[in-house]
């Protein structure tokens, strides 16, 4: 295993000195695995009608398939008069779901809310943390 402090050094070889090309491998082949068992989860997760939530983009991406249209956006920025609903702030502000988007949580209005990037984020810590 390598501690936090060993990822600020660049090592060439990618292993770095001293682990064997096996360990190495293995250590890939678990976070690949983990990287696909993730896109299949976010790709099996439907809405309550059944469709998809999430598609692949010809790239390769994972992207919804009910985004935030720049004109909905705009919308909820101007009902909520252009403010972060939580703190007034008039910075960084996004669209964001109460009843979040990867559980179903669809694109009505009443579904969606101005918040800034800091409550945004700190919204999505205390959904993980609560569940
Ligand atoms: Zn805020």
């Amino acid at each position: 295993m390598t501690s936090p402090q060993d990822n600020r050094i660049f090592h060439f070889p990618p292993w770095g000195p001293g682990e064997p090309i096996e360990s190495y491998r293995h250590r890939k082949r678990l976070a690949f695995d983990t990287w696909s068992a993730q896109r299949s989860a976010m790709l099996a997760r439907t809405d309550s009608a059944g469709r998809p939530l999430y598609r692949v983009t010809s790239g390769g991406n994972i992207v919804r398939t009910k985004p935030i249209t720049k004109c909905l956006k705009k919308r909820i920025l101007t009902r909520d008069g252009n403010r972060c609903v939580e703190c007034g702030s008039t910075k960084w502000l996004e669209i964001a779901h109460i009843e979040p988007y990867r559980v179903g949580g669809n694109n009505a209005d009443d579904n969606l809310r101005t918040l800034c990037n800091p409550c945004h984020q700190a919204e999505g810590r205390n959904a993980v943390l609560s569940h």
